[in-house]
């Protein structure tokens, strides 16, 4: 979800308020932005934020941050939050690559991915976000019985990711190829991409995965 040239996005984006603008000053010390110190949660690849930004108003009591690579996308969650000022919601404009930098050993509660990139050359296998090696990341920052909560429409990156988990070293809670047919539907929040996935009768595929303590 690349909107190209989205004309001020990168100044709007350095005067905004709800982003986190050198998050790597921020490791170890998210709860100062907070000023709570209630769970943390973030999605990766956020788009332009429906889901975190509906979560977020939902769950008071849950602080969200939203992690995005691209202004052009970003802004649009800005546009939304300006207006609605949610006090438990933060963005980050970064490659997730990083992660580590930015969030401490178990600073994260739980870890959202929705509709993520499928990278479907073999080559790029590491970029997904699925891949053992974001597992990897995620297993720096997430609390040790924290989930990772991934949706997708897209089967091959749904099957690799099946695969990936238990390569990583994680295991799988539980798992759906048609998340709005199954028992996991309750309480779904969906997603922009989802809203269009689901309105074309696509099937959503949706996995829980899991360190063993
Ligand atoms: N999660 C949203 C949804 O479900 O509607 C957006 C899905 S879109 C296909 C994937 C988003 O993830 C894009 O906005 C992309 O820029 C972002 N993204 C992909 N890889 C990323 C990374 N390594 N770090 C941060 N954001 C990333």
């Amino acid at each position: 979800m690349r909107l190209r040239n989205v004309k001020g996005a990168r100044e709007n984006i350095a005067a905004c308020q709800f982003v986190i603008h050198n998050p790597e000053e921020q490791k170890g010390k998210w709860k100062e932005i907070f000023k709570n110190d209630h769970p943390i949660h973030i999605e990766v690849g956020m788009g332009k934020g429906k889901f975190i930004i509906e979560l977020a108003q939902k769950n008071p009591d849950i602080n969200y941050i939203g992690i995005e690579k691209f202004s052009s996308v970003l802004i649009r969650a800005i546009q939304k939050q300006e207006e609605l000022e949610i006090p438990n919601l933060y963005f980050i404009r970064m490659d997730a690559e990083n992660i580590v930098d930015v969030f401490d050993e178990e600073e994260v509660d739980q870890i959202y991915l929705n509709f993520s990139d499928p990278w479907p050359k073999d080559r790029h296998a590491k970029r997904r976000l699925t891949s053992k090696e974001f597992f990897g990341r995620y297993d720096q920052i997430l609390r040790k019985d924290g989930f990772v909560i991934f949706k997708t429409d897209n089967r091959d990156l749904f099957d690799f990711s099946l695969e990936e988990v238990p390569v990583a070293g994680w295991k799988i809670k539980n798992s759906t190829y048609d998340l709005h047919n199954s028992e996991y539907v309750e309480g779904n929040v969906m997603t922009e991409y989802e809203e269009r996935f689901v309105s074309e009768g696509k099937p959503i595929n949706r996995l829980v995965a899991y360190r063993e303590r």
